[in-house]
């Protein structure tokens, strides 16, 4: 080969990966942890709409919690650990990881201090990352928080076009409003997220939920609240939801409530959380426990060094003792063991049982 079609060789060959680099597609990670349980359906859409790929971590294991807990500061509750470990999980797979500070969901009350932090606890985490998308979320204000975040994400990422963000941002709501409708009915998230995207479909969850009223009328029912983080991340609840399920009880939790019920528990709590979860929490208790013969029980998940749920698990349980309602606080952390859980669960539900059967008699 002459030294001329050498070099016009290694010039294609430049060009062309050149080419292929940048029509590379981005790829964007998302920790499923912590927001994911909430807002998946409305960041994944809204991401890929624009052009980029997504990539979710693994579901949670030891080795994820282990990798959390070695970085993550010692008082941080579980589920900051965890989140950790997700975001260590997609390193190296991915060119960003997404991380929204999230502020505030619904224009009023903030999340939790920890939410806030979290971008920067990440990124000094010791770990070497790909870029952070720390975009704030924050509903507050005008014009259009949420318009307002998802014009930064896009500018985060190199995605300029006003069109397809405009764009994006309507298949990214729509997607997200169907996804609470399916909550509202009584599915999971991740069962949810599989029937939106296609992966199943809804009548494979057939029967499920609050609504199936001729079967689930003589069924016990439990309330089990808790931040959804820590409810639906099976591995670090321990599986406390499919035990539940697997003890014969019906679930409810609180993305089961209707928002104008939870408006109106917003305006009936003399003083409302300062934090978005802690709020959706306590309201749909005091829904629950008004409603009181819709439920036997009720169970909240806590996590072990949670500052707010120093208030919310009081204020849940000195309200069940009042409406007579019998109450069980779960404390969760990286030490909580399957058998000890279920241990608890089987004699709370054993109890519910026999209360039930005392009632019917009396
Ligand atoms: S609300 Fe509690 S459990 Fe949730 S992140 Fe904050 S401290 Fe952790």
């Amino acid at each position: 080969m002459s030294q001329t079609s050498l070099c016009l060789f290694c010039a294609f060959i430049i060009i062309f990966t050149g080419v292929k680099y940048l029509k590379r597609q981005i790829k964007v990670g998302i920790p499923r942890a912590l927001s994911y349980y909430t807002f998946y359906p409305l960041w994944r859409v809204f991401l890929e709409k624009l052009g980029a790929g997504v990539v979710v971590s693994t579901a949670t294991n030891r080795k994820i919690l282990e990798e959390g807990i070695k970085e993550t500061v010692n008082d941080a509750c579980i589920p900051i650990k965890v989140f950790h470990g997700h975001v260590f999980d997609l390193a190296g797979r991915v060119d960003f990881i997404f991380i929204p500070r999230m502020i505030s969901a619904d224009g009023k009350s903030t999340f939790c201090p920890k939410f806030l932090g979290l971008p920067d606890m990440v990124r000094f985490a010791g770990v070497a990352l790909p870029v952070l998308i720390d975009v704030r979320y924050n509903r507050k204000g005008f014009p259009g928080g949420l318009l307002r975040f998802f014009l930064a994400v896009a500018a985060k990422i190199g995605m300029r076009n006003p069109l397809t963000q405009i764009y994006a941002a309507i298949c990214a709501i729509h997607k997200q409003k169907q996804y609470q409708r399916l909550l509202l009915k009584g599915l999971k998230p991740l069962e949810a997220i599989e029937v939106i995207f296609g992966q199943k479909k809804s009548h494979d969850f057939a029967g499920k939920g609050k609504n199936q009223k001729t079967s689930s009328e003589k069924r016990t029912t439990v309330a089990l609240l808790g931040y959804p983080y820590a409810i639906y991340d099976s591995f670090i609840s321990a599986g406390v939801y499919d035990k539940l399920v697997r003890l014969g009880v019906e679930v409810i939790t609180f993305e089961q409530i209707p928002l104008k019920e939870m408006r109106r528990f917003s305006k009936i709590m003399p003083q409302n959380f300062f934090w978005y979860y802690s709020n959706q929490v306590c309201w749909a208790g005091l829904y629950l426990l008004e409603q009181k013969s819709s439920i036997d029980g009720i169970i909240h998940i806590t996590a072990f060094g949670c500052g707010p749920d120093a208030m919310v698990d009081k204020t849940l349980e000195l309200e069940a003792k009042y409406a007579g309602v019998p109450f069980l606080s779960l404390t969760i952390d990286e030490h909580t063991g399957e058998g000890g859980v279920q241990t608890r669960l089987e004699a709370f539900v054993d109890m519910l049982h026999a209360r039930k059967t005392i009632n019917r008699a009396g």
